[in-house]
């Protein structure tokens, strides 16, 4: 669990910690409980709550009794007191999601992946203006838009590096892209470091200890938690291992090693099997 601190000048962090203790209390919890749990002064955590309760976050239910202190007022997070955008690029399908406060989905475009940086940026653009038009949204109400993007990426620079999926996707800029393009704040991250963090942040109990997210689509990868943080490495691309080599007599992979399980695991390969073993009948499209 995230402990607040009561030194000055880290209020935003402050704030996420105790934002997080009222998400994670889908029953309610009071300005004392969130006291007790994130180490911070009551004093602290009142003038956070009534900066959340302005934001529109966080809102105040009713007051509960206990033994003969003081009633406890209940709070409970706004749901719709704010919203995301995310997007997950893949080399077939590019997913935009519209999410409320609590992660919710309120909205979602699937699509095929256009050709090229600039048509996907386009592509996700209009997803964006379409879900906010469908839902009734103000852009006002979206804190930003977060982009999972196959590794490895460049996380302070905001680039996709060399994805080896997606032709045309060299060094690309996807955050300021993906910026310009909707006019949000952008946050950018690996595919699978996304997949993790989500469980985790949806409280998943069985990501207790240590635990490993295997992403599997047209590429593999995993990502690794201990203790309720992703374990990214000092790049944050911990977990590319589409190179690991699982099979010796298989296919040939453009790194030059046969049998990496990244070309042995891939969608065409395994088609391409079941095909020659007689599951699947000759001329299936990989
Ligand atoms: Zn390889």
């Amino acid at each position: 669990m995230r402990r607040g601190t009561n030194l000055p000048r880290v209020g935003d962090f402050n704030q996420m910690v105790v934002l997080d203790q009222v998400r994670r209390a889908p029953d309610g919890t009071s300005r004392s409980e969130l006291a007790a749990s994130t180490g911070l002064s009551l004093q602290a955590v009142s003038n956070i709550v009534a900066r959340l309760i302005a934001l529109g976050y966080v809102v105040e239910g009713e007051r509960r009794a206990e033994g003969r202190g003081k009633p406890r007022t209940m709070l409970y997070l706004e749901p719709q007191g704010a919203y995301a955008l995310g997007v997950h690029i893949d080399p077939v399908v590019v997913t935009s999601v519209l999410v409320d406060l609590d992660g919710r989905t309120v909205e979602k475009v699937v699509e095929p992946t256009p050709a090229g940086p600039e048509a996907v940026a386009g592509a996700v653009a209009a997803a964006a203006a379409g879900m906010l038009d469908r839902a009734g949204i103000e852009r006002s109400a979206v804190l930003g838009l977060g982009v999972a993007a196959p590794g490895p990426v460049d996380l302070a620079a905001g680039t996709v590096i060399r994805p080896p999926l997606l032709d045309g996707w060299e060094e690309v800029p996807v955050r300021d892209l993906l910026a310009a393009a909707t006019g949000f704040d952008v946050v950018l991250d690996k595919d699978v470091s996304a997949a993790m963090v989500a469980e985790l942040w949806r409280g998943n109990r069985m990501l207790r200890g240590t635990s490993l997210f295997f992403y599997t689509g047209f590429g593999v990868a995993v990502a690794v938690a201990h203790d309720g943080e992703l374990l990214a490495g000092s790049s944050r691309n911990a977990g590319e291992v589409g190179h690991l080599m699982v099979d010796n007599d298989g296919p040939r992979c453009d790194c030059g090693q046969r049998g990496c399980i990244g070309v042995s695991a891939a969608p065409a390969t395994l088609v391409a099997e079941a095909v020659a073993g007689g599951v699947l009948p000759a001329g299936t499209p990989a």
